[in-house]
């Protein structure tokens, strides 16, 4: 499909606690040129959460059923339940041009990069692991011991920090979110796409 893509991929991953779902709202508010991949989830719908809104929340038959119809770009079992991400809205949104970001964990953000070798991976990193268990803690949404899961979890995720293009450490929410937005702006300055967008620019200066 890299023939048709037009759009680039980002794919953000974080622990969770980082504030990466804060991060991207904010990003798809000021930069109206980027998606976001609404992923399949099998784990039950949290206070506040809208099914077609945060995740298409399905059932485990489901789920399974959509992987036996290879419906997924990657998914990946996170903490006991199944994300994923659906390839026919992906590949439509970036052959129309979109940009597309998809929050996913890193597993599937291996995934992807096997796939999709020149997609932007993105890492956000919390100031500290004191303040990662204060906002862990904070949230109030999930149960002890699920806290102390995503704890061990986190740990786990941020391992694999370094198999990102991008790191952005949420200390100052603002400072990471125009980090975040110069990422994506840097990227649509790249040679390759201005060269396509400037094409006539570019052979009327040359040919002057
Ligand atoms: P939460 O349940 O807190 O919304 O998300 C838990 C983890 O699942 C987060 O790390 C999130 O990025 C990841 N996640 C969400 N959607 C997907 C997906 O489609 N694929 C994969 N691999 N991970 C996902």
């Amino acid at each position: 499909m890299s023939h048709v893509e037009t759009g680039t991929l980002y794919v953000i991953s974080a622990p969770s606690g980082a504030g990466k779902t804060s991060l991207v709202a904010e990003m798809l508010k000021r930069d109206r040129i980027l998606g976001l991949s609404i992923s399949h989830t099998t784990r039950p719908v949290r206070p506040g959460e809208q099914d077609g809104v945060n995740y298409h929340f399905v059932s485990r038959e489901d789920f399974e059923a959509m992987i036996r119809q290879d419906e997924f770009l990657e998914y990946a079992d996170v903490f006991g339940n199944y994300y994923g991400t659906s390839q026919r809205w992906v590949e439509q949104a970036l052959a129309q041009g979109e940009d597309v970001i998809l929050e996913i964990d890193w597993q599937g953000a291996a995934q992807v990069r096997r796939l999709m070798p020149h997609c932007v991976g993105i890492f956000i990193l919390p100031p500290s692991p004191e303040e990662l268990r204060r906002r862990l803690t904070g949230r109030g949404t999930d149960a002890e011991d699920v806290v102390e899961r995503r704890l061990r979890e986190a740990a786990e995720e941020c391992s694999h920090a370094q198999e990102f293009d991008y790191l952005v450490v949420n200390d100052q929410f603002d400072v990471a979110l125009d980090e975040l937005l110069a990422i994506v702006k840097a990227q649509r300055l790249r040679g390759s796409a201005q060269q396509q967008r400037h094409a006539d620019l570019l052979s009327r200066l040359s040919s002057s």
